[in-house]
Order: structure tokens, then sequence, then C-alpha cells
């Protein structure tokens, strides 16, 4: 039997719509001795059930992977696994030549909240977001290892900076599997380095997949600066696509120097492409006017959380008001936000007051979000973090 969590009086209503996120605010009551990372019931006021999660004491503090009484063994967390693997495969990611790395497992989008697989030819990195699904660690390799038989070749633990710290426990990262030195990915055909130990997240933004393919398709003969640039990968698609220059600029010496040995490795002609380890800001101070006919701005989450969100709109609307200042006339901008606080909505508000102030005739050409591999929940909206936009300039 599981321990309960009893909740106030109407403050069922969200479980009921299956939402996966318990805020210790609607808690009336819990039961002796639940300790974090235990699996708890929740109830409602008249003890009726709703839920089954992950505790921590913090402002989530229920993490639901359940809206059925069960007792998860290992078979219950193997079949969620599975699942998350079919629908892979129903999008032609599994066993992909041309795309060997995606990702296997997103969190409340998998119904595994605390969760994320990124799969990169076979070489795994692991990342727990709750301390109850870390406990489960060396279930889920083990059922990996099964789901996957002979085909992976390792399997990393990398949360240290997503788990949070106890007084019995310190997040590591850790090998859990096998071995790896350099790891050699495709993206649509298109090569790329992982650092999956010094890397940023799982080590690539898998998520800018199909936007990346997108720019390969408007790159031919064009002018292209990516901002933001990390590892190059929205550079090498342009490279790829015909553009006749592409300048890749990061703050990051070290991701600038992934992003010169990724573009080495595309076909067409890689001398086309020049990397600039600076600061965004500076360089969109100083870059030339009419220069690029295709701007890219993937910045980090600027509005991490809501205390920071008014400083972090001003970075975006910044940024998007050079781009637009100093894009040639007739040029396409591809500008993202990934910061959670910030909604599509207003991201759309920032742009518009961006071009209003900059006196700049803009049209929205698509919308954008993070590829296949990252499905939301419906009932979850919150994991939808990834916005952006494709806007033509006249
Ligand atoms: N577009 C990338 C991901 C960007 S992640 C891709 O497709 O892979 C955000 C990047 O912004 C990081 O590499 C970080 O080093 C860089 N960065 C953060 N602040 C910066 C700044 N002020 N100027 C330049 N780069 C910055």
């Amino acid at each position: 039997m599981l321990k309960k969590i009893i909740l106030q009086k109407g403050k069922e209503k969200s479980l009921q719509r299956f939402h996966p996120w318990v805020f210790s605010g609607a808690v009336l009551k819990k039961e002796a001795g639940i300790a974090d990372g235990d699996m708890v019931e929740v109830v409602d006021y008249n003890h009726h059930y709703l839920a089954t999660g992950h505790y921590f004491n913090s402002s989530i503090c229920v993490r639901v992977f359940s809206f059925e009484q069960v007792l998860p063994d290992a078979d219950f967390w193997k079949q969620k696994i599975l699942k998350a693997i079919a629908y892979r495969r129903d999008i032609s990611l599994l066993h992909n030549e041309k795309t060997t790395m995606f990702r296997l497992i997103n969190g409340e989008g998998d119904e595994l909240p605390g969760l994320i697989a990124d799969w990169f030819d076979g070489h795994v990195v692991i990342q727990f977001h709750s301390y109850g699904m870390y406990l489960l660690k060396e279930t889920m390799v083990s059922i990996l290892l099964e789901l996957f038989p002979g085909e992976i070749k390792s399997i990393y633990n990398k949360s240290e900076a997503t788990l949070p710290e106890l007084k019995s426990f310190s997040p590591k990262d850790e090998l859990l599997f096998g071995a790896f030195d350099e790891v050699l990915v495709k993206e649509n055909g298109i090569p790329f380095y992982i650092d999956m130990i010094k890397g940023q997240k799982t080590g690539f933004f898998i998520d800018q997949r199909e936007n990346r393919d997108l720019v390969r398709q408007f790159a031919k003969g064009k002018r292209v600066l990516n901002l933001f640039c990390y590892t190059g990968g929205f550079s090498s698609y342009a490279v790829e696509g015909g553009a006749s220059l592409v300048h890749s600029v990061d703050i990051s010496k070290k991701a600038i120097e992934f992003t010169d040995q990724n573009i080495a490795m595309c076909a067409p002609k890689p001398d086309v492409h020049q990397s600039f380890a600076d600061n965004v800001f500076d360089f969109m101070e100083e870059m030339k006017p009419d220069f690029y006919d295709v701007i890219i701005l993937d910045p980090p989450a600027f509005a991490k959380h809501h205390k920071v969100k008014e400083q972090g709109i001003k970075g975006y609307r910044t940024i998007n008001r050079r781009a637009l200042e100093k894009i040639k006339s007739g040029g396409f901008l591809f500008t993202f936000s990934c910061s959670q606080a910030i909604s599509q909505e207003e991201f759309q508000t920032i742009i518009f007051s961006a071009a209003a102030i900059e006196h700049k005739k803009v049209k929205i050409v698509k919308h954008l979000q993070h590829a296949m591999d990252h499905p939301i929940s419906v009932f979850h909206p919150e994991g939808s973090y990834l916005k952006g936009l494709l806007l033509y300039v006249e």
C-alpha cells in the first residue's frame, strides 16, 4: 500500500483533467512518514483515489505517472518505455539511417514525468528531473538494455544539473553502462560530434531538428547568420543547403571549436563558413546592416522562471529589434524562445513590439516548435517550452 496525500476540498479538478503535477498549495494533509522520492497516492478531500506519483517536498510536490491505481513494478515501467519506443518507430525515427539521434523519452509527454532519454546512435543519455525517478535508475537501465538487445553502446546519467541536492544525496554525472569515446551521429544525413559529458543539456539540442531542416530549404545562395550557435546545428544545415556565406556566433569558445569541427565535416564547401566567439549582444551592435538574408536567433532561456520574466522579455526584445533593424529587406528571421515562463502569445507580442519600434513590416510565415520526438500531453501545456516564429521582413 502506498502512503496517501490528501488534497484540499475542490483541488482535485486538475488531476481529474489528467494534469500530471500536484502543487504543494493544494495539499491538505500528508500521511506520516512520506519521504522525498517516495511513490504516493493522491486522494481528494473525501479520500477518493485520483492519481499515483513521486513525492518531493517542493512547489511541485507530486509528479504523477498514473491515473489508475497501481503498485508499479518493473513491468509497469517497461510498458511505458515500450510505448515511447513504439511512438518513435511510428514517426520513423527508430533505426533511421539518416537520423541516428532522437529523443526516446520526453518526460510528461511520454507519461514518464522526471525522465528524459536521448538516443545518440546507441549511446543513451538519461537525465532525471525528479528524485523519485532517479531512485528507479537501475530499473530503467535494465529495461533499456532488455528492449534494445545488443544495440546499446553506453548509458550515461547526466543529471547533476537537473536533480535537487539533498542532505543525504548529491547528484553526480556517471556512466551506467558500456563505454564511449567520440560520439558521431547524423541528423537528416548531416554529421555531428556530440560531447555527452561537457556539452549542454544531453549533448545536443535535438528539439530543433525540423527547424534546422527548414533553414536548409531557405539557405541556397543566401548569407546566413546563426546567433547563439552552440555546436553549429543550424550552421551545418545552412552550409549543406548551399548558403553563399554562413556566420556562427557563440560566447563559448568550446562551443565554437565544436562548431568548426562539425562544419569541417559538411559535404559541399565548408569554406563559406566563419565562426566568432563573441557576445551576441555586442556582435549585433557592430554587425553591418543589410548584409544577412537569413538570421537565426536561438538564445538560451532568458526567463527561466517567472521572477525574471520582465528581464527576459527585455532581452528577447533587444535581440529581435537588432535583427529586424539590420536584416536585409526581404530577409527571413528564425526567432525562438525556450523560456517556459513566456507563452507563444507573449513571445509573439514581444516580436510585435520589436517590429513596431523598428518600423518594420513583418509577416509571420510559420509558427515553429520542437520536433515530433518531443510530444506534449494536451493536459500538460507547460511541456511546450520551445516557441518560434519564421518571419519575413519586408
Ligand atoms: N541554436 C543552438 C542551441 C543554442 S543554446 C543549437 O541549435 O544547437 C544557447 C547558446 O547560447 C549556448 O551555446 C550558449 O553558450 C550561448 N550563449 C549564451 N549567452 C550568450 C551570449 N550573450 N552571446 C553569445 N552566445 C551566448
